[in-house]
């Protein structure tokens, strides 16, 4: 399971403000106005709350809100696949190791090598089938730690 820490690097969107341009009630001009930590519109006579919305997908939140749970669900399964791709990269390379030093037998560095290799391809046509349908550039692939 992907952690926060990979989920966030990897958002593609933001939640942004949303200011109205007239009072919603009798179309006064607005003013800003900061109370209970958080910050709303007022004409004087009614309080306009901030939305804000996501860039990605246009849902609406309240003004102290900056996660989009529809968009996290795929970023979170980006994220997921994307760490499972490094995961098994990293388990070959101990496998290797292992089996250079003579510490595991033929058959069980074919078994555990071939199962890796499938999960690193499920994973990485996870991942591109996400960023893809997103339109996340696989440019903006973050650097992963080599080790
Ligand atoms: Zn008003
Ligand atoms: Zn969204």
């Amino acid at each position: 399971m992907a952690e926060l820490e990979d989920i966030i690097p990897r958002r593609d969107y933001k939640l942004l403000p949303h200011l109205h341009k007239k009072c919603v009630k009798c179309e006064s001009y607005l003013f800003l106005l900061s109370h209970h930590d958080t910050i709303s519109q007022w004409c004087g006579k009614h309080i306009n709350p901030i939305k804000r919305s996501c860039s990605y997908c246009g849902k609406l939140f309240n003004y102290d809100e900056l996660d989009c749970d529809v968009c996290d669900l795929e970023i979170e399964a980006l994220a997921d696949a994307e760490v499972g791709v490094e995961r098994n990269e990293k388990t070959i390379r101990k496998i290797n190791r292992k089996y250079k030093r003579g510490e595991i037998a033929e058959i069980d560095y074919q078994t555990q090598k071939e199962i890796c290799e499938d999960e690193i391809e499920l994973c990485t046509k996870e991942a591109e089938r996400i960023r893809k349908h997103r339109g996340i550039g696989l440019h903006s692939e973050i650097p992963t730690q080599k080790l």
